[in-house]
């Protein structure tokens, strides 16, 4: 496994690969990982000849408040869990390396962001388009796997894959679960035992809000209220968000469709926690 901490050697390397003729698989994580960044590296192992894992806490997705500084590392884990997943390389860049002093471009996206996520965190989306295109353009992948933990990332990334004309196809990994049904996330480390008992309530909520529409409930403004009083019932927890939306455009609906987004933001103590899932009315 190749360790690059260089935007020129990840680019040399990747297209020495492309003149033997090989394929790359691409996962960009912020690091710590975790079941749910290795089944997205297990979805790209077969889909190419090389394996490639970028690890970068992109500071410019982070809002002021956010918690940059105290984000999770454990590098030598993550490499462990790398190699033992079949990476070929890992691109490891620090953050001088990927702006310079002088940066001054960023890839913005009209719609997209103003719903969900981008309602509290203004900065973020823009900033994981950007980094996105700078890693793109540095490791050249086929194809890119993306977790739809982080649904409306997915969204604004395939998006701007096709806006950009990027030659890179998207994969949407299923979000991987601890048994009790908390999404895995490297921000779960932060919780206390009694903050980790509480951070149940989103999955849960999910649950009932699935098991409110089988019954025959469509009234969206209904199921936000039990689903923000079953979730505030639960220590710790205040509310960010909890939304039910087209999935394509990520626009509110008034009723269930079809096919809805439910999606939510929950902060359990320090740890700002999300979960979604799409409800299909059969
Ligand atoms: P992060 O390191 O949090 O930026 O995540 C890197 C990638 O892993 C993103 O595409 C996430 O959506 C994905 N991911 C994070 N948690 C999970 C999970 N529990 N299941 C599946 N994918 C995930």
């Amino acid at each position: 496994m190749d360790i690059l901490k260089t935007k020129a050697d990840m680019q040399a390397w990747s297209a020495a690969k492309k003149k033997q003729g090989k394929t790359i698989s691409f996962v960009p994580t912020m690091g710590y990982l975790h079941k749910g960044h290795v089944s997205l590296l297990e979805i790209g192992k077969p889909l190419s000849d090389e394996l490639v894992l970028s690890i970068f806490v992109n500071p410019t997705q982070f809002g002021p408040n956010e918690d940059l500084d105290a984000y999770p590392s454990n590098i030598q884990n993550d490499l462990d869990l790398a190699q033992q997943a079949g990476v070929t390389a890992v691109f490891l860049p620090d953050k001088n390396e990927m702006y310079g002093p002088d940066y001054q471009t960023h890839v913005s996206l009209d719609h997209l962001p103003q719903y969900l996520c981008g309602r509290s965190r203004p900065v973020h989306f823009g900033g994981v388009a950007t980094v996105v295109t700078k890693l793109f353009n540095i490791v050249m992948p086929d194809v890119a796997i993306f977790g739809k933990k982080d649904f409306q990332q997915l969204a604004v990334i395939r998006q701007m894959v096709e806006d950009l004309d990027f030659n890179i196809r998207i994969i949407g990994g299923e979000i991987i679960r601890e048994k009790d049904g908390l999404a895995m996330s490297s921000r779960n480390a932060y919780l206390t035992p009694e903050q980790r008992a509480s951070a149940v309530c989103l999955s849960q909520a999910i649950r009932l809000l699935k098991q409110k529409v089988a019954q025959g409930i469509r009234s969206v403004p209904d199921l936000i209220r039990e689903a923000e009083a079953f979730i505030l019932s639960f220590d710790h927890t205040r509310v960010d968000y909890i939304e039910l939306c087209d999935p394509k455009t990520l626009e509110p609906v008034e009723t269930v469709q079809a096919e809805t987004l439910v999606a939510m933001a929950v902060q359990v103590g320090k740890s700002r926690l999300i979960d979604n899932a799409l409800i299909e009315l059969a």
